[in-house]
């Protein structure tokens, strides 16, 4: 089965108001209309709005980086799946490692959300990995099953169908130490051969399994070209337009200069 490649970038908390208009300008205007490749852009959620009228005439799709489980109520600070899809998203990441590790979430608040998410017709980039000690102590095939099992517990293989997951290994993100092309596929090889047990073949044949964790503009095709390398989640490179459309164009088809 043939998936298209899925390139999506996470702001994280940086950029103000204009440089997130900018950003998302510029990636507008080199994506078009269309794209043989899926591309997102994931914001502070404050600037959802103005980068979704940045966005509106292009390929791009918008993103946030979070979100709550419940639809509505007394969460103070809290932003809604519902509120999310009512501003214009189509994705939302769920699980990033910052929010396991900083904010303390454990597998079972990232399922009840991505469950609040599939309910709000959104696309879930549920993030799984390990750390460097869990490496360094073979653990990393054990934590990586935990995470995409707790975190995505009790659903059908048709929900399954809509989510999207990223494997992105703690040690590579923010680092500049990228995961070797060989140690990304190896997990993703083994996530699609734990959606296959779990579900079916059609599962583990069409879910996207993005990489993430420092991938650049240099190194993106050589992860890209894995056969279960499905896109990529970018942080710090995506904060650039030029670095980030080039990771976009390593994802191409038929190579960055088709
Ligand atoms: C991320 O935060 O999802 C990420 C992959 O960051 P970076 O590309 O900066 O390592």
């Amino acid at each position: 089965m043939l998936r298209r490649k899925f390139i999506a970038g996470n702001w994280k908390m940086n950029t103000n108001r204009a440089e997130a208009v900018a950003l998302a300008s510029a990636i507008a205007a080199k994506v078009g209309g269309s794209s043989p490749v899926d591309v997102a852009v994931c914001p502070p959620s404050l600037y959802l709005e103005a980068v979704g009228q940045a966005i509106k005439n292009s390929a791009v799709g918008l993103g946030a980086q979070n979100c709550y489980h419940e639809a509505k109520g007394a969460f103070t600070g809290e932003i809604s799946p519902q509120m999310v899809r009512d501003i214009g998203c189509t994705y939302v990441i769920l699980g990033h490692s910052e929010r396991r590790q900083i904010f303390k979430e454990s597998n079972h608040d990232i399922n009840r959300k991505v469950l609040a998410a599939l309910g709000a017709g959104l696309t879930p980039i549920v993030c799984v990995g390990e750390t460097l000690d869990q490496r360094q102590t073979g653990k990393t095939a054990a934590i990586v099953r935990e995470q995409m099992e707790g975190s995505l517990a009790g659903f059908s293989a048709e929900q399954m169908l809509k989510i999207v997951i990223a494997y992105e290994p703690v040690w590579a993100i923010g680092t500049g130490v990228v995961a070797t092309p060989q140690q990304a596929e190896e997990v993703h090889a083994d996530l699609r051969r734990l959606l296959e047990s779990r579900y079916n073949s059609e599962v583990a044949s069409a879910l996207r399994i993005q990489y993430g964790g420092s991938v650049n503009a240099e190194n993106a095709a050589s992860l890209l070209s894995q056969p279960n390398i499905d896109g990529a989640l970018v942080g710090g490179a995506s904060l650039k337009a030029d670095g980030f459309l080039a990771i976009v164009a390593a994802a191409r088809p038929n190579g960055p200069e088709a």
